[in-house]
């Protein structure tokens, strides 16, 4: 039997009108395979997804796609990429430049424009005061050191983020590190008020120059101070630090909690005494997993806890399915229901329960409030609980 062999096409009259995209030599190589359009959570709504942009940018008529406004759909939550038998870094150089496309454009969904705006003009997308960035920790009473006022030198600068900061319902798996922290003894600061958002999910979402801005503003602040290492709260920081920071010259050592609790595991075992005994299943966050490979760390944390079984649902890895927050996501659920009527973070929420789960484990600030959303709509999951490693961690000790 004679052997399938996959050969590349002729790149076609790429669409001279987009600049960015046309020239783009890796774009050249995709082969219409379609792997990206059918892994997509969203392809089935895009009028334009990936392979489609792709087809269209090379017969010219790329106009077609901007018209549509359908790449708002996207979460950059880069199935896509990690999908390509090309290797085509689908989500950074099509989606976002797509994006940035129609920003400049001003056709820029409604609640997104605000998060941006609330990014530019507060350095959060949340629209709160950078004055009370800080409050959390000042009510907290566990003794959280604010750096450049009891300290500037430290081991590690934790850089805690915005959800973390301000949203009620994540608030808590802050208080949950900084108690994790205070047990290791760990020399730590956090930025306080001269901590911004880092930029990553408004780079995402198309832009690059409010996301310069913020990294510029967090850089200042950096400056200020020692540390040896920067220990982040939310994979979209870790992902900023580690890969977009050090493309516009601002580098520092960066690594997400789970990496750092887990290089400490023989010192936090002892602390883990009580008996948690729940199947738990974990959800792999798209900047810490399959953007960034961290996929066996938040495994050896939970499965360090006495009592736990752990459970995978079918997305699991690389293959994770996206909450739908990251990339932009948080700030266009609107427009996405409109379109669809549908919410990943729904869907995320039914493999959990399907599998039994009693805790869906999660990694990333953006998940729990919008998994604990979901848990209010789908039948069988109000036993459900939602809770972020550190909280599972300090729950199990006395
Ligand atoms: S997965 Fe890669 S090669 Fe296949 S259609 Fe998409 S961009 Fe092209
Ligand atoms: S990044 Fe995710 S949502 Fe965006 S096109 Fe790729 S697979 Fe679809």
């Amino acid at each position: 039997m004679s052997q399938m062999v996959v050969m590349d096409q002729p790149a076609g009259p790429y669409d001279p009108t987009v600049p960015g995209l046309s020239s783009d030599p890796e774009l050249q190589h995709c082969i219409q395979c379609g792997n990206c359009s059918g892994i997509c959570p969203w392809g089935y709504a895009m009028e334009f997804p990936p392979s489609r942009m792709i087809a269209a940018l090379r017969a010219g008529i790329y106009t077609n796609v901007t018209t549509t406004e359908s790449v708002w759909m996207c979460i950059a939550c880069s199935a896509c990429t990690a999908s390509c038998p090309r290797l085509i870094p689908i989500t950074e150089n099509l989606m976002t430049r797509t994006k940035e496309e129609l920003i400049l454009a001003g056709k820029v969904p409604a609640e997104l424009q605000s998060a941006l705006e609330f990014s530019h003009r507060y350095g959060n997308p949340l629209g709160e005061s950078p004055r009370k960035r800080v409050d959390w920790a000042e009510k907290a009473g566990l003794g959280i050191p604010v750096l450049g006022r009891e300290n500037t030198e430290v081991d590690v600068l934790w850089f805690v983020g915005d959800y973390p900061s301000y949203h009620t319902n994540v608030i808590p798996t802050a208080l949950a590190f900084a108690k994790l922290l205070k047990m290791l003894k760990i020399n730590y600061g956090i930025l306080g008020n001269l901590e911004h958002s880092d930029g990553d999910s408004q780079r995402l979402a198309g832009e690059h120059g409010l996301f310069e801005m913020l990294a510029e503003r967090n850089a200042k602040a950096f400056r200020k101070f020692t540390f040896k290492e920067i220990i982040t709260t939310d994979p979209h920081a870790f992902n900023a630090f580690k890969n977009a920071y050090p493309q516009i010259g601002i580098s520092y050592p960066a690594r997400h909690y789970t990496q750092f609790l887990a290089e400490k595991l023989e010192q936090l075992k002892p602390f883990l005494t009580k008996e948690i005994k729940a199947k738990v299943t974990f959800h792999d966050p798209c900047y810490l997993g399959r953007v960034n490979n961290i996929f066996d760390e938040p495994r050896q944390l939970i499965q360090a806890v006495p009592g736990v079984e752990l459970v995978e649902m079918p997305h699991n890895r690389n293959n994770s399915l996206c909450c739908g927050g990251g990339g932009g996501g948080m700030w266009l659920d609107g427009y996405q229901w409109e379109k669809t009527h549908a919410r990943t973070s729904e869907w995320r929420v039914r493999e959990a329960v399907n599998v039994g789960a009693d805790i869906l484990v999660v990694a990333c600030p953006y998940e729990k409030p919008r998994f604990e959303d979901a848990i209010k709509v789908i039948k069988k999951a109000e036993g459900l609980k939602v809770m972020d490693i550190s909280e599972l961690l300090t729950a199990a000790m006395k």
